[in-house]
């Protein structure tokens, strides 16, 4: 007997060699335990729907689609920056805005003064935005507090976000994201801290599901990139790197070196790099908000990415900074706009490779066997999901097997 079973339906079941969108007209799936029982044609089910579930629902032939994935976000900081923005769009320069106290910097501050209700409290508000728009699954990074104490706070709330919420919350240490002020003329002492003291100690405490640094020029060398990934690997963590989003570091050949599980940003990754990424299987995490909201015209290489058949995930980069971006749907958007992804492209980066961008197995396509997350939109196709320009939520959502009415309260305070 099945749990609950699910008719008049489109599912686009985002597996491959089931055409478009691995779609199935007139469908039906099933649930028990929280995972998928069933899937397929409705003329297919054996014997009749109400004798085999103990709940049946008609959905008038809406599209359901795999719980949408959001594999790269900062959510958890204290303070925003808009402040910064509107200074910057009246003329300040880079110089005045730095004085005024802007910049990565004053997210540090406001993370660091930030107590963990506050910084809890905030990052709600920014949850329940992803989640109206059927979010199932997000990662969070730290890298606003850069020190061992306030990491592990950013990486606490994360987590209290997971058991609260009706959503998978995977965490990132991204102590290597800039260089707090106490370390100002020592990168190379401040990386020592990361990699040999902070990392294990917050592994030690089962905060960290992956190690991410930024590579970049005002960022972290490689060779400096390098000894995280070595902490990393010494505690068998996986690895994934902001690279190649402003210049070319060779950051996304190395993130494969290790084996990682995504190199993000990616503007401006080298052939051999790419040629690495797919040796390795390491995804390109694009993030079109980021690009968009820094005006930035250098494309990833797409059509290389194709070539070589790498995965490409897309992702809301959601950041006070660079890409105070609040929807997914909205980076379905911009990928499609900016990036010249196809909406088929565009979905599967939010669902099956946006899963394997988190080293996920058991979500992002919907089969018999995986996890029951699912969500149904009001819409005839699933390229509205891209074609739309901030086209909302969907009418239901499902998180293993078990419907999310409401996005809150949350369970407990
Ligand atoms: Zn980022």
């Amino acid at each position: 007997m099945w749990d609950s079973l699910w008719l008049d339906a489109r599912i686009a079941t985002m597996v491959e060699g089931l055409g478009p969108y691995g779609l199935i007209d007139d469908a039906a799936l099933a649930t028990r335990e929280g995972h998928i029982a069933w899937l397929g044609p409705a003329r297919d089910l054996p014997g009749s729907p109400e004798r085999r579930a103990r709940e049946v629902h008609r959905l008038s032939n809406h599209c359901i689609t795999p719980g949408l994935i959001d594999c790269h976000t900062h959510l958890v900081h204290g303070g925003n920056r808009a402040r910064e923005f509107e200074m910057r769009l009246q003329g300040a320069s880079y110089q005045e805005l730095a004085r005024a106290g802007g910049g990565i910097l004053s997210t540090v501050r406001a993370t660091r003064e930030a107590d963990e209700t506050e910084l809890y409290r905030d990052a709600v508000a920014r949850l329940r935005a992803l989640m109206a728009e059927g979010v199932t699954t997000l990662e969070v990074k730290s890298g606003y507090g850069l020190d061992r104490e306030n990491e592990m706070k950013q990486l606490r709330v994360a987590r209290r976000l997971g058991s609260d919420f009706r959503v998978t919350v995977t965490t990132t240490f991204l102590g290597a994201h800039a260089l707090p002020p106490e370390f100002a003329d020592d990168a190379d002492g401040y990386v020592d801290a990361v990699a040999a003291l902070w990392l294990p100690a917050l592994a030690a405490q089962g905060l960290v599901d992956a190690v991410d640094a930024f590579c970049e020029g005002i960022g972290f060398s490689a060779a400096q990139t390098r000894r995280v990934f070595e902490a990393a690997r010494e505690l068998d963590l996986p690895v994934k790197l902001h690279a190649d989003q402003l210049s070319d570091l060779g950051g996304a050949g190395l993130v494969a070196e290790f084996g990682g599980w995504s190199a993000d940003h990616v503007e401006y990754s080298s052939e051999a790099s790419i040629a690495a990424m797919a040796a390795a299987g390491t995804v390109a995490v694009l993030l079109p908000g980021a690009f968009y909201a820094l005006r930035e015209t250098r494309m990833p290489p797409i059509d290389a990415f194709r070539e070589r058949g790498v995965a490409m995930a897309v992702a809301t980069d959601l950041n006070p900074g660079t890409a105070p971006l609040l929807s997914l749907r909205l980076a379905l958007n911009f990928a499609c706009t900016l990036f010249r992804l196809t909406p088929i492209e565009a979905l599967r980066g939010v669902t099956v490779n946006a899963a394997r961008a988190l080293g996920l197995a058991d979500r992002g396509r919907l089969a018999v066997g995986q996890r029951a997350d699912f969500a149904v939109w009001p819409l005839e196709q699933p390229a509205e999901l891209a074609y739309w320009i901030g086209g909302g939520g969907p009418a239901r959502v499902f998180a293993a097997g078990q419907e999310r009415t409401g996005l809150g309260p949350p369970m407990r305070q």
